[in-house]
């Protein structure tokens, strides 16, 4: 992040009075913060200035605080530490200078390489965990990405999502009434104020991007939840606390679950701020994963690459590139909402528990494989969602991203292999899934799917069929039809969708064996 972006920011003051006099009857000053100082009436010759670095504010009652600056140790004039008190218009405008106050004090500790002296908002100057796995230009474009209101917007408005958090929260309010929690990656603030609802007594909202700014004022325009939630810019893995958390909440899922590498910084927020045996807000997550098939998705991936076997594009041979294209097209994990009757096999699922997992556990996670085939058909590949356990001390509650149930921002993820294979009913399908961090807060997937080839021989050992593929979760293709995405209802969805796949199986069979056999 870049520093001190903020440029300028006036409040307006209903007085203020240098610690030995007190006049109440003066007009407004105007407080602005500025680079590094704060100055109060700057427009005037009664200019009052702190150094924001070396000054610390505290808060008297609702409507008043004191600004100290302390006595700067450069200065040649001797010097000794000098306050005034700051009278607000309201209780609004006080806590919102103050958020401002603090947003500044760390910009400018930031620039200054300085640690804060009562470290309520503290980076640690050495390189943190976050900046050891990940790529600077990566968490870049990350936290940039969720600093737009409209990226939290869209998550707050998955109700099902959203719903199903506050659901858990406020039905399980004894876990929060009178605790201490920390929301883990904030965004806009709204699992600090479901937290505050159900009666926390305070709530440490923890966000590294500039949608904190945003948290701040949406939480101060809350008041009477607000006065109970303290927003903190920075990495959970970097910031201070001055408490342990009862019980942690946060929303680090992505797509297949580990998408972003969040859930590493919610262990790593356990680690560092949680009791132990404190509880989390979710506590469990679960991948689920079957065999599907689905010609339409595999022939519409495969003819993506057609456009590179021209061997006459203005002049041009294109089919050089033809077999890295098709490649590229299955290194694509397909996010979308299909119907479940595509899958082939009961599911499986790999759990991770949020409460005992090691962060390192995530870096690298094996699932075997091992499903049954319901029915004789073509496997395209694996399809995977995932679901995470809210166990509260009164009611547990699940959120899922299941095919077939209402449908989430997530929807679900499909690996497709370049090769089909074959099964029979009740044949065994085997092979593993692999998903391999890496620093750009995604993961590699390495997919293979085995079957024993049937006809003649196969009772006596058989040979294998086998199909692998190399994924990158980080770069998925996303699939949303209008049809899709915005289903009459769950009954009709199945059966639209149905049709669509049998006409386009007819009409592009041909061209699909045509492919295989290359
Ligand atoms: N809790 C909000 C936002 C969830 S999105 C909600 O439920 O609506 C995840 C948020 O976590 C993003 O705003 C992102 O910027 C933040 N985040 C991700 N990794 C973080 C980290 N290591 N430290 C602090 N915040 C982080």
């Amino acid at each position: 992040m870049e520093n001190n972006k903020l440029g300028e920011q006036d409040f307006l003051v209903a007085s203020i009075s240098q610690l030995s006099i007190s006049d109440s009857s003066s007009p407004p000053v105007v407080a602005r913060f500025r680079s590094d100082s704060l100055q109060f009436d700057p427009d005037s010759n009664d200019l009052v200035q702190f150094d924001i670095g070396n000054c610390q504010l505290f808060k008297l009652g609702p409507y008043q605080s004191l600004c100290i600056s302390e006595a700067s140790e450069t200065d040649k004039e001797k010097s000794y530490s000098r306050g005034i008190t700051i009278q607000f218009r309201n209780e609004e405008e006080s806590r919102a200078f103050h958020c401002a106050f603090e947003q500044w004090k760390k910009e400018v500790v930031v620039q200054a390489g300085s640690s804060l002296p009562n470290g309520i908002m503290s980076s640690s100057s050495t390189t943190s965990k976050f900046d050891e796995k990940i790529e600077a230009s990566s968490a870049k474009m990350y936290f940039h990405y969720y600093g737009q209101l409209l990226h939290q917007q869209n998550m707050l408005q998955d109700y099902v999502r959203t719903g199903t958090y506050y659901a858990a929260v406020l039905e399980n309010r004894v876990d929060f009434t009178d605790r201490v929690v920390v929301d883990v990656g904030a965004g806009s603030g709204i699992l600090s104020l479901f937290a505050a609802q159900a009666g926390a007594r305070h709530v440490y909202a923890v966000e590294a991007s500039e949608m904190a700014d945003y948290a701040c004022k949406l939480i101060a325009g809350n008041p009477s939840l607000g006065e109970r939630i303290t927003v903190i810019k920075g990495k959970v893995e970097e910031v201070e606390l001055p408490e342990k958390a009862d019980i942690l909440i946060s929303e680090p899922m992505g797509t297949l679950l580990v998408n972003e590498r969040m859930l590493e910084s919610y262990i790593i927020a356990r680690e560092r701020f949680l009791v132990s045996n404190g509880k989390m807000f979710p506590t469990i997550g679960r991948i689920h994963m079957a065999p599907f098939s689905d010609e339409y998705l595999y022939v519409e991936i495969a003819n993506k690459a057609l456009f590179w076997q021209q061997q006459n594009y203005y002049g041009v041979n294109l089919t050089p590139l033809h077999g890295t294209a098709f490649q590229g097209y299955f290194s694509q994990p397909v996010v979308d909402a299909f119907d479940p009757r595509f899958l082939v096999a009961p599911a499986i699922s790999h759990v991770i528990d949020f409460t005992s997992a090691k962060e390192e556990d995530l870096y690298e996670i094996d699932v075997p494989l091992r499903f049954v085939s319901s029915v004789g058909t073509r496997v395209h590949g694996l399809a995977c969602w995932f679901d995470v356990l809210f166990n509260g001390s009164t009611v547990q509650r699940w959120l899922t991203t299941a095919p077939g149930a209402p449908t989430t921002h997530w929807y679900q993820l499909r690996c497709v292999l370049s090769q089909p294979i074959y099964v029979m009913p009740g044949q065994e399908i085997t092979g593993q899934l692999r998903m391999v961090a890496h620093k750009a807060q995604s993961y590699t997937l390495h997919l293979t799917l085995s079957a024993k080839m049937w006809g003649p021989g196969a009772d006596q050992g058989g040979i294998l069929q086998t199909s692998s593929g190399r994924l990158d979760l980080k770069e998925p293709y996303y699939r949303m039809s209008q049809l899709q995405a915005y289903p009459v209802s769950q009954e009709q969805q199945p059966q639209q969708l149905l049709q669509a796949q049998d006409i386009q199986i007819q009409s592009h069979d041909e061209e699909g064996s045509d492919l295989l056999q290359q």
